[in-house]
């Protein structure tokens, strides 16, 4: 498997490492290539769209053609995950000019709507398609304020969805990424495939 990590600025080192223990929980060969440039993308098996900040990222994926070959990736049925300012960059609509969604997720998201910096928080969530409570930390977070009627909600915080899912498109408002715990990534990587459905696996 190639997973392709969006590079262009954001926790990519984290999304790295999380996608290579996720892959060797079930026992796939994962080559990861981080992507700065148009030309990767085509070559990737999965996608993923890091936090971090959404205008700079949004900005640096259109300055380098990057963002048509990620819908071209989705499209194509592909996996992405995409959390937190990935998400507001997946989104349809992130009501904010200096952000240019992708569109690939029917939802519209309120950026910071979670607080600053210092209101972050680790909450355990529960999630659909996975056993035990998830572990979610919320830095600066996007609240999810509506989704299309083909989004599927697999996770809901104080009534807001927080996970979501759309054909190959899984995305957060949290942090996967920043815990040892993989089984967000398992879940939006492997899901169609029963030999390797989620499972938790210990760090
Ligand atoms: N608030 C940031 C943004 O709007 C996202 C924060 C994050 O990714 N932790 O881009």
């Amino acid at each position: 498997m190639i997973a392709g990590v969006i590079a262009v600025q954001g926790d990519v080192s984290e999304h790295a490492a999380a996608i290579r223990r996720a892959a060797a929980a079930h026992d796939v060969d994962c080559e990861v290539r981080e992507i700065r440039t148009s030309g990767v993308v085509g070559n990737c098996d999965v996608l993923l769209l890091p936090g971090g900040e959404s205008t700079t990222i949004s900005r640096l994926l259109a300055d380098e053609g990057i963002d048509d070959e990620i819908r071209a990736h989705v499209e194509a049925g592909k996996p992405i995950l995409a959390t937190c300012a990935g998400l507001i960059v997946a989104a349809a609509d992130a009501k904010d000019d200096r952000v240019k969604t992708l569109d690939l997720l029917d939802v519209s998201v309120d950026r910071n709507a979670f607080g600053r910096q210092k209101d972050s928080f680790e909450a355990p969530l529960d999630i659909t398609g996975l056993d035990e409570p998830f572990p979610a930390v919320f830095i600066r977070a996007p609240l999810i304020d509506a989704v299309g009627d083909d989004v599927e909600v697999l996770a809901d915080w104080e009534g807001n969805p927080v996970a979501v899912r759309q054909g190959p498109v899984v995305a957060s408002s949290f942090h996967p990424e920043l815990t040892p715990d993989t089984r967000l990534h398992q879940l939006a990587v492997f899901r169609d495939n029963k030999a390797v459905a989620p499972r938790k696996v210990d760090q």
